[in-house]
């Protein structure tokens, strides 16, 4: 690719990156790495409401086909009741109405589900009834009637009931069984209606939850036959749309179906045949189905899911958390902290230094080091003469400004010797001025060996001229190390054709004050620098004293 010239290259991904940028990205990182975490959590909570769910389509299914074979049971024990009543002489002789009528309604009375005993003679018209004031009512109009009493008829059959004058017939299904006569032929009919509702009820009771509702549909009609609270009473309406019956013309042997009742309320519907009429007459009857409220099965299972989805929320936001904190503790704070010292360092403030020592990332650690140490050789580099290796003017100034400072707060004297190479000039004239380099540091070596205190400072104060700083130190102390510098720089044995002695030689000037204020390191310099011009005019390789200071500071 060609890339035009002066064109800024285009800055790459890390450079870009800035501490925010990386926390975000390291949050995106972690929201992303959590996704699948989620992801299962949410997959399982939803598994487990489906569980919960086909659990209570297989408990409404079984409710239904339950409530439906306890139908089967009572109409056997109907039957049962029937052979029974059929050896009771009363029931021989149907003019005995008094005392059959008593043992109909004691058995009536016995069995909940039967809401209405009777017998009939042979035209239809009943002789013995469990309600007396149904007696003389003519039930040969029911469908099965005829099938029942004629010779040789139907042993049983279940038929359709139609209103008896003086009996209250409610949702029920009525059995016929032949009366036994005296010969084969029958005499008449036994005829018991059965409790429609009792069996709704039954079949919503079996799980023991008040919220479970059954109806019983006629399918032909689509009749609400009998209804179970909490939806009891509405019994006798037509509900062509209930989920159950319409499930049911597809499956007729039974099923379960989600959808609402009649009362609009969202249920899981188990669903499943029961006798209505006789088996001569192929038609379906009627559908037991026993609905478990949908709320009520979801509601746990929701709960569940939301719990779930709130741990998943509160695992993503804790990593999230934990992810900034760590980007934070470990590279953000330190990166900020590494920047901050070099932008310092780059303005000029030499003693800032890193200080990772908890830092977990051992490269940024590593970093903060090689800054502390190159910023310690960029101090010394700073502060140090380049050609002699002792300290800078820079340096002697930091000196002795700190150094006047801590004079004033403990009360102490400074004194200064100012010492300069004499005829160096003519030194460098003769002999090069390599040469010229190479007696400077000789000199500056010469100045370091000689015997002194370890905050003595040797600095090289510009061209060919030397300052000693002597901290706590008076005059006499200070004229003492002038004296020894003396004669240190002539055991040099330094030959310098061109001065009177014959070697190298220096001057110097010394001063000492009681400092006061700042501006005493100033006054200090000059009144040095004063005296070395003194020790220059009165022939050189001497010292010479600086008279005392009678504006500033107390000289000593
Ligand atoms: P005096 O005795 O009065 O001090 O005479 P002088 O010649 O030493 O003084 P002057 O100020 O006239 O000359 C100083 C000379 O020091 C001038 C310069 O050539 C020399 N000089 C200053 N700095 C350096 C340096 O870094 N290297 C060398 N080789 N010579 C230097
Ligand atoms: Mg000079
Ligand atoms: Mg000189």
């Amino acid at each position: 690719m060609l890339i035009a010239k002066g064109m800024p290259a285009r800055p790459s991904f890390l450079s870009r990156l800035t501490p925010s940028g990386l926390r975000s990205r390291l949050v995106l990182l972690t929201v992303l790495a959590m996704t699948p975490l989620v992801a299962l959590l949410i997959v399982q909570a939803e598994s487990s409401r489906e569980q919960v769910i086909a659990s209570a389509r297989t408990h409404a299914a079984s409710l239904a086909q339950i409530g439906a074979a306890q139908e089967n049971d009572v109409i056997q024990e109907v039957q049962d009741v029937f052979r029974v009543l059929g050896r009771v002489p009363e029931f021989s002789n149907p003019s005995n109405g008094t005392s059959c009528n008593a043992v109909l309604h004691a058995v009536e009375r016995d069995h909940p589900q039967i809401l209405f005993l009777a017998t009939t003679d042979i035209s239809g018209r009943i002789v013995c009834a469990s309600v007396p004031a149904a007696v003389g009512a003519d039930l040969s109009g029911w469908g099965e009637f005829r099938h029942v009493v004629q010779p040789h008829g139907e042993a049983f059959a279940l038929t359709r009931p139609q209103p008896i004058a003086g009996v209250r017939v409610q949702q029920s299904i009525a059995a016929m069984a032949p009366l036994p006569g005296l010969g084969t032929d029958p005499s008449g009919v036994f005829v018991a209606e059965l409790d429609l509702g009792w069996f709704a009820k039954l079949a919503s009771q079996i799980a023991g939850d008040p919220n479970n509702r059954a109806v019983i549909i006629d399918s032909q009609t689509s009749t609400l036959l009998a209804t179970s609270s909490p939806i009891a009473g509405i019994s006798g309406e037509q509900d062509p749309t209930h989920p159950a019956l319409l499930a049911f013309r597809s499956n007729p042997l039974g099923g379960v179906v989600n959808g609402a009742g009649p009362d609009r309320k969202s249920c899981i519907y188990g669903y499943a045949p029961m006798q209505t009429v006789s088996a001569g007459t192929p038609h379906p009857g009627a559908i037991l189905a026993v609905g478990i409220d949908w709320e009520g099965v979801t509601h746990d299972a929701n709960t569940h899911l939301l719990i779930s989805l709130c741990f998943a929320l509160l695992a993503v936001l804790a990593a999230v958390a934990a992810a900034a904190w760590l980007a934070e503790s470990s590279v953000i704070r330190p990166v900020r902290l590494l920047t901050g010292v070099a932008r310092r360092l780059s303005e000029g403030e030499l003693g800032a230094r890193a200080d990772l020592p908890r830092v977990p990332v051992s490269e940024l650690r590593l970093l903060g080091n090689t800054l502390n140490t190159m910023a310690t050789a960029l101090q010394r580099l700073a502060l140090t003469d380049g050609l002699t290796n002792v300290a800078n003017r820079r340096h002697f100034s930091q000196a002795l400004e700190a150094e006047i400072a801590r004079a004033i707060r403990a009360g102490h004297s400074v004194a200064l010797l100012m010492i300069d190479a004499d005829r160096f000039k003519a030194f460098n004239d003769r002999y090069g001025h390599a040469a010229g380099d190479s007696c400077l540091r000789r000199v500056a070596e010469a100045l370091e060996r000689v015997p002194r205190r370890p905050a003595d400072l040797v600095a090289r104060y510009g061209g060919e001229e030397f300052v000693v700083l002597l901290p706590d130190t008076n005059l006499t102390g200070a004229t003492e190390l002038a004296a020894k510098i003396l004669a240190a720089i002539r055991e040099l044995n330094l030959v310098h054709e061109d001065s009177p002695s014959g070697l190298v030689t220096v001057s110097i000037g010394a001063a000492s004050c009681r400092p006061r204020d700042a501006t005493d390191g100033l006054r200090l310099v000059e009144r040095a620098d004063l005296a070395l011009y003194a020790a220059k005019t009165a022939g050189r390789d001497q010292f010479s004293v600086a008279t005392p200071d009678d504006e500033g500071a107390a000289a000593e």
